[in-house]
Order: C-alpha cells, then sequence, then structure tokens
C-alpha cells in the first residue's frame, strides 16, 4: 500500500509541498525528515527508528502500513524536512490569463471591473517608446482607456496607474494540490496564519 500523498513541511512548521508515500518514506529513512503525528491536538515528532517501534507497537489490522524486506511501518501523513528553511519559489507564468488574474479584471487605468474580451493588454511605456514585455509594464486596460492613451506615456496622456504593476508570488501549484488532497491531519497546518498573511501579501 503505498498510495495516497504525504504533506510535507519544512523546518519552521509550514507546509511546503506534497509528495508521494514512497518518497516521504525514503526521506524518513535517510534521516532527511522525521514524521508528525497528530493525537488530540498535540504533535509528536519520530525519527525513522522511533516511528518503526511506534508502528510496531501500535500498528493494527485497518492501518495503511508501507511493507519492505526490512522492515513493516506505518504510512505518515504528515512529514518535517529537517534541512529546508525555504518555501519554493514556484515561478508565476507570464501569460495572459495570469495579467487578467493579478490586475482582477480590471482597467488599471479607470479601475472598472470588464470581461476579459473587453479587456486589452497594454504597454504602460509605449513599445514605440522602449516598453518591455514585462510584468512591470503590462496592465489590463478597458477599450476606451487603451483609445484614449494611445501611443503616450502616462505623463503625455495624463493617466494614472490604480496600482503598480508587478510581479505576482503566488503559489499555484501548491494551493491548488492542497484543494484536492487532503487529510483531516493537514488541516492544522493549511489553516494556519502563516498561509493567510502570504495570500493577502500576493493579492496586493
Ligand atoms: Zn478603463
Amino acid at each position: 500500500m503505498m498510495d495516497g500523498n504525504v504533506l510535507v513541511l519544512n523546518r519552521l512548521w509550514q507546509a511546503v509541498n506534497i509528495c508521494s508515500v514512497q518518497r516521504g518514506v525514503s526521506l524518513l529513512y535517510l534521516g532527511h525528515a522525521q514524521v508528525i503525528l497528530e493525537e488530540g491536538g498535540a504533535f509528536s515528532t519520530f525519527g525513522f527508528e522511533d516511528w518503526k517501534d511506534f508502528s510496531k507497537r501500535t500498528a493494527t489490522e485497518e492501518d495503511e502500513v508501507v511493507k519492505t524486506v526490512s522492515f513493516k511501518i506505518k504510512i505518515p501523513r504528515i512529514i518535517l524536512l529537517l534541512f529546508y528553511d525555504r518555501l519554493p519559489r514556484n515561478e508565476v507564468k507570464f501569460t495572459r490569463k495570469n495579467i487578467f488574474e493579478r490586475d482582477g479584471n480590471r482597467c488599471q487605468y479607470c479601475g472598472k471591473k470588464f470581461e476579459t474580451k473587453e479587456l486589452n493588454l497594454d504597454h504602460v511605456l509605449p513599445k514605440s517608446r522602449g516598453g518591455l514585455t514585462t510584468w512591470k509594464n503590462i496592465v489590463c486596460s478597458c477599450i476606451s482607456c487603451n483609445a484614449r492613451k494611445g501611443g503616450r506615456t502616462l505623463k503625455e496622456a495624463d493617466m494614472r496607474l490604480i496600482k503598480k504593476p508587478r510581479k505576482p508570488k503566488w503559489h499555484p501549484f501548491i494551493i491548488v494540490s492542497f484543494h484536492k488532497v487532503k487529510h483531516e491531519s493537514w488541516e492544522h497546518f493549511l489553516d494556519t496564519a502563516y498561509w493567510n498573511v502570504e495570500l493577502e501579501e500576493n493579492e496586493q
């Protein structure tokens, strides 16, 4: 029984990834990770040997276990990485869809919300003036603002952006996966204040 997933926490007990049971057990075996067990709201950690003993003592028929030639252990559902303390920085792809997402389908000049098909992508500093096609220079613009601005700079057109465009810092992969496969014991780590803070920051 090697199916299912394991939630991976970094040294600061922040959820950073989801891995296969096989990968989780191998990290544990190599001493790169410990198992986290939640019991009645309290968390204990186990190294490989401790987890093996614990499994031996407590495994029942219903428990999912990993069997190898030399050992049989319970499947860990949460592991704690012992060396990794950063959050993975998934690059957000520079796509049309993600620009609309970043700008919340709002024209960045008049601030009104539009259907995707009623919005253009506008170079803030026009291409003809050396403006680049980058996160910082591309914004959503409604057709009328786009026409009003034309090939002029913000200053020349006397227009303003409702917010400064920048590259977003989402973690789309992780957020999507967390919604897909969840174990009850993960809740604590997925609902922590840390995640809320991170998302608010990124949505600015
Ligand atoms: Zn507009």
